[in-house]
Order: C-alpha cells, then structure tokens, then sequence
C-alpha cells in the first residue's frame, strides 16, 4: 500500500485499493470490496482514510442538536482488521501516478492511537510520530469524501450561523440551545427535508423556544399533497412556524435579512431586504461537496461533484471509482441523483463490487441503477412521515405517519449503521447491483428488488 517499503500491510501481490472517506459510502464500499475479494479469491489490500477514528452517523446530526446522545461508533470496530485504517485528509489525488498524499492527523499520533488495540497498522508502520503526510498508491480508487455544510452560502453565515453537516456543528449549536432563554427565536433557513427534520426536532426538544422555518421555496415540496398536509399538522402541533417564499440574504447578529424572488442586482437586495429578527440561525440550505476531486484536477460538475460515467467510473481515469455526496452519479433521467444515504449505500455496493469484477477481469458489468422507494422523515421522536415515492423519486399518494412513522424512521436509521455491521460479517454475501433486465417494462423492479436487498439501500 504504502509507496515506501516497511509498511505493516503488505500489499506486494495484492491490488491496493485505497477508500477515500469513512462515511456511509467510504465504510460500504471498503467492506463490501474486502469480503466479495475473499470470495473469489481476489487477493486485496484495502486502507481507508478518514480525518477521524469516530463514524459520524450524519443522518442524526440533527438529533444531537436537540440533545439526544448519539453512540460513539469506532471506525476501526466497524471496518475490522481486513482494512487498513488511516486517520488523516487525503490533500491530493495525484491520478496519473494513481497515489493519493495524506496529511495525517496529528502527525500520525491519532492513527497509532485510535488503532493500535485492533491491531491495525498503524500509519507509517510506527514511525508515525515523525510522519506528516504519507503517500499511497493504488491500483483502484473509491472517492467518497462526501460533502459539508457551506456557511458561506449566505453572506454572514459563517460569523453569525450554525451548521449541521458535521458533528462539531451540530454540537455547537447544542451548546447555544441550551443556553437560549426562554422564548428565544431560533430560525431555521431552508425548506428540504433536513431543514425540517432540524427544525422539528428543535422545537421539540426545546418548546420554549419559538422556532420557524424560513425556505426560499415551499417546504417539503417533494411531498404528495397528504404528505404535506400531515407536514404542515405536525409542525403546527410542534409550534414550528413557516415562512415560504423568502430568501435569506444576509445573517448577522440580529438574525436574517431576506428577500422575495429570486437573486438580484443590488439594488433589488437592497429595496426588497426585509429583516426576520432571531437568535440562533441554522442554515441547513443544502451541502457543498468536498472539493477533493476539484482541485485535485479530475473532471467536476458545477458544484464541484466528481464526474462518473454509468458504471461510477470517473471517465478519463477509470480506475477511480466516485460514491455517496461527492460524486455526480446519475438517475435513470441524465440528472444527478440527490444527494443521501439512501443514493450512497447502493452506489458504494455497486462500485466495490465493480472493483472486484474490474480485479478478477470480469466482463463489463450492467450500468448502475437506481430507484426511489421512499422519502423518510423524523418530526421529532414521536412524529414521523414515510412518504411512498415512485423509482424516480416523485411522491405517490401514500403516507405513514404519526408515530408508526416516527417508528419506521428510527428503525431505518439504526438498519442503517447495523447493515455496516452486517457487511462486515457476512459481507459479499448479498446480491451484486442488478442483473441486465428482459425487457424495459422489469427493470425498474430488477434495480427495486436488487437494492431492497441491500442492507440499507433505497430506505432511508
Ligand atoms: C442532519 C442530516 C440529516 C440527514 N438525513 C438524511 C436522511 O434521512 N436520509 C438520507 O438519505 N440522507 C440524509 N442525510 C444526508 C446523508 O447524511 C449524506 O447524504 C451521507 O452522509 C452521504 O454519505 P457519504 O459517505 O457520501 O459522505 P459522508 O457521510 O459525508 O462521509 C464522508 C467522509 O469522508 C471524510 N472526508 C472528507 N474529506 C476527506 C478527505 N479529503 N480525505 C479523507 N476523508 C475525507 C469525511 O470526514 C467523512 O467522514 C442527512 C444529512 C444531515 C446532515
């Protein structure tokens, strides 16, 4: 693995495959890779990079906002010893050499602590108090550094705004919560799901509070009518009010100055400014992601996703394989699909196995596919929606709510990091991405019941 000689993980012989990334996707991928290798006898050597020995379980970072404990999730415990585990950034992917330059975290101190009891190779292969950046080679590549907040996607927001995307974040803004007094305004900008699911659960856990959403569109606008309608109850129960149509401008001290209409001239921010007074904004308008595959030269969309070809592979360079936030993986339509856990499991599956094929010299597999199942939403612990959508993510008119759908989202959340476990028991043992359909009529349903049967696919 390691370009230099002496590293613990010998790789000589074996493929090195290096994971960008210890997220949902990056997690997937490296266990699926290592557990199909094993059986076809595909001789591997798997290392993953992650800045932190910690899992971050994104889909709740909402809910350590409010309070809730969140489990401390080891990555070495999840991954095994059958993966390499790096703690540091990856600063360059250096493709026409195929090794990526890691900056270790804490010069190498954090990896030999955080996996010296598993037994892991630690980074450097000891020598990790003196080593700063580490390079490793590889034979594929899985790009799945995901993506973060941007405080900057509203003037001020880094000054004056919390943030969700990230643990220290969201415990920040905990911080804050806890601190308001009562019937201090909290402002939560956006109107998509995470907004939402912010927004309720803080009002929730904090019912002194008086909390709003502030969303340049509608809210929850990729909801069926009963969905909505259920939508707009539970955030009135909750006290949550909405305020649609607006766009938020600038953040400071005060609170938001907004807008109505779309981006201006100056003149227009000017006039239409209208202030929305509050005392903790959280901007939870979208993510940006990493900038990685950006200025690490490879081809990006607007926005900054790593170009992937059908088969995730990024075109000019295929045998680097893009996953999960960070990569423009496209739907059935030519559109990137959304960003989720739900998009990245099912991509992180197809791509390690699409290594392991790539390794054993298998033909070209069928193209990934993906179809929507449902769209999950917590209100808090005791509300949820589970909205039935159809395999092109639009909403069908059937909802569960209530608690069974606070139940339903819950369970999908703990599947979701219990399949991470699973994979690493059993993993390769569930079915590959799809089969080539008979006809065009089956495969949607080939693509349903093949992802169905991945351990967290299409559900959360
Ligand atoms: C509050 C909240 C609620 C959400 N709820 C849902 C939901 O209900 N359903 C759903 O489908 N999705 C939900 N999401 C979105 C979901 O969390 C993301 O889509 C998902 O985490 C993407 O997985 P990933 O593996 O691509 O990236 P991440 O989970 O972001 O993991 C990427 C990892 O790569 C690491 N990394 C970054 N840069 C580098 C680098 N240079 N070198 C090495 N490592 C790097 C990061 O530190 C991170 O550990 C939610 C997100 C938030 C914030």
């Amino acid at each position: 693995m390691d370009e230099r000689a002496g590293s613990k993980q010998e790789a000589r012989g074996r493929a090195r495959v290096v994971v960008i990334g210890g997220g949902y996707a990056g997690v997937l991928a490296a266990l699926r890779i290592v557990g199909k290798a094993a059986r076809r006898r595909v001789p591997v050597a798997v290392a993953l990079v992650n800045p932190s020995p910690q899992f971050v379980e994104r889909i709740r970072l909402h809910e350590l906002a409010a309070g809730r404990r969140q489990r401390r999730l080891e990555l070495f415990r999840l991954l095994g010893a059958q993966v390499e585990l790096v703690i540091g950034r990856v600063r360059t992917i250096d493709a026409a050499a195929r090794a990526v330059e890691v900056e270790l975290a804490d010069g190498g101190g954090a990896a030999a602590e955080g996996v010296a009891a598993a037994g892991i190779a630690a980074a450097d292969g000891g020598a990790a108090e003196a080593a700063v950046t580490r390079r490793l080679g590889y034979d594929a590549l899985v790009y799945a550094p995901g993506s973060a907040a941007d405080p900057e996607v509203v003037p001020g927001g880094r000054e004056h705004a919390f943030t969700l995307a990230d643990a220290a974040s969201s415990r920040a803004l905990h911080a804050r919560l806890r601190a308001a007094r009562d019937g201090d305004r909290v402002v939560v900008v956006g109107g998509g799901l995470t907004a939402i699911e912010a927004a309720a659960e803080i009002a929730e856990a904090f019912p002194a509070l008086r909390v709003a959403l502030a969303a340049r569109g509608g809210v929850g606008e990729g909801l069926s009518e009963r969905g909505r309608a259920y939508l707009g109850r539970a955030l009135g129960e909750l006290g949550v009010a909405v305020r649609t149509g607006v766009r938020a401008v600038r953040v400071d001290a005060g609170g938001l100055l907004v807008a109505r209409g779309e981006a201006g001239d100056g003149a227009f921010e000017r006039d239409a400014a209208e202030r929305v007074a509050a005392d903790i904004v959280v901007l939870a308008a979208g993510f940006r992601p990493a900038a990685l595959a950006a200025s690490s030269g490879l081809a990006t969309v607007a926005g900054g996703r790593l170009v992937v070809d059908r088969w995730l592979r990024a075109p000019a360079h295929p045998e680097i394989w893009g996953v999960g936030d960070a990569a423009a993986a496209l739907d059935g339509e030519g559109a990137p699909l959304r960003m989720g856990c739900a998009t990245a499991l099912p991509q992180a599956t197809y791509a390690a196995e699409g290594i392991v094929a790539a390794l054993a010299g298998d033909p070209q597999p069928p193209p990934f596919r993906f179809v929507f199942l449902f769209q999950c939403i917590s209100l808090g612990r005791r509300r949820g929606l589970i909205q039935r959508v159809d395999p092109r993510d639009r909403p069908l008119e059937r909802v569960l709510t209530g608690r069974p759908g606070a139940w339903a989202k819950e369970l999908v959340c703990r599947f979701t990091v219990a399949s991470l476990r699973v994979e690493r028991l059993l993993s390769g043992t569930s079915s590959g991405p799809g089969k080539e359909p008979r006809r065009q009529g089956a495969a949607d349903a080939a693509g349903a019941a093949d992802y169905r049967r991945l351990p967290s696919g299409a559900a959360t």
